[in-house]
């Protein structure tokens, strides 16, 4: 376990061959970003797809398959769960789940609206018995529901199983389940319009979802209502949230988007990164620089070899241009 949280920047993938754990987390986040989250798209076969899961600290295990992490709470009450990934691993899902706990699963709650950690939500809802006196309840803020639910017609459609029907519209939701306080804060157009980050306070650890995922630039989805500032915003609260321990290491964890087992430390690096990179393109479009002209110039090059691979999802000019809109459009 304390090997996850030790590992640093210059750490690369090609050298984790003595860490197994390692390799199973970096696999999950490569896989992650080659079945992107945007267009939608599943992998061609998720066959070979292994769910694993981690412990994390209390209450609080991770899990990582081919879409974005999942979290699960697991206890006395029953099992919690944050994300689905993708439908088709959802009986292996299930299988890890009922390792840890043959409780009724009670809440799944939805970070944000991207197939690779909504897919699942209609599977693993359809596999969960109905229970008048524990029903299931799904959790995610109104902006997920909407971007899910079907435009609405002349008649309204009877609700479809896996959608966020117990939708919260405040800036943050609080629950109690298996003896610890849970708090649910909306982190207004950052990734999407829609992310939620979770405070499990009891077992102190923070699931962030798509707004932080290190090794990665962030993906701030103007169509879906990102914006940079809300990205920044959202790590400057999931910091708020966290608090170091002894020796700046471990402390609060945070399970990310997609990747490793974080703590403070990580996120203060990557939000440091954003804006940074924020702050170079705002001083060159001030000089009015065009998009094209801030891309050649490079405003990310001495972060690329840390947050760019082959795979990856947002390459430098991905990031470069939603960061450019984001700060110009109206
Ligand atoms: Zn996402």
């Amino acid at each position: 376990m304390r090997t996850l949280l030790h590992v640093r920047p210059e750490w690369r993938p090609m050298q984790s061959a003595i860490k197994p754990g390692l390799i199973v987390v970096l696999f999950g986040a490569l896989a992650a970003l080659v079945f992107s989250p945007v267009r939608g798209q599943t992998p061609q076969n998720f066959d070979t797809v292994q769910v694993k899961v981690l412990p994390v600290q209390g209450n609080i295990y991770m899990l990582s398959g081919a879409g974005g992490n999942v979290t699960l709470q697991v206890g006395k009450e029953g099992v919690l769960i944050v994300d689905t990934e993708f439908a088709p691993l959802v009986p292996r899902i299930m299988a890890e789940i009922r390792k840890l706990s043959r409780g009724p699963i009670r809440f799944i709650i939805n970070t944000h609206v991207h197939p690779d950690h909504v897919g699942g939500n209609e599977a693993l809802a359809r596999l969960i018995p109905e229970d008048p006196t524990a029903p299931l309840k799904i959790i995610a803020h109104e902006n997920v529901l909407k971007r899910m639910s079907k435009p609405a017609g002349k008649e309204t459609p009877p609700p479809e199983p896996g959608l966020p029907m117990d939708e919260y519209f405040t800036p943050f939701k609080d629950l109690r389940f298996n003896g610890e306080a849970i708090f649910i804060y909306h982190e207004p157009n950052s990734h999407t319009d829609g992310d939620s980050v979770i405070l499990f306070r009891g077992s102190d650890v923070v699931s962030a979802g798509d707004v932080f995922t290190p090794g990665a630039y962030p993906f701030i989805d103007l169509e879906r209502g990102g914006s940079v500032e809300g990205e920044i915003a959202a790590l400057n609260h999931i910091l708020a949230l966290t608090v170091p321990g002894h020796t700046q290491d471990g402390g609060t964890l945070v399970i990310p988007g997609h990747g490793r087992i974080c703590d403070e430390a990580d996120v203060v690096e990557y939000r440091d990164m954003v804006v940074i990179i924020r702050d170079r393109i705002r001083e060159m479009i001030k000089t009015g620089m065009s998009l094209e002209q801030v891309k050649e110039a490079r405003p990310t090059r001495d972060y690329d070899t840390e947050y760019v691979s082959p795979n990856s999802f947002v390459t430098s000019d991905r990031l470069v241009e939603s960061i450019y809109k984001s700060l110009t459009r109206k």
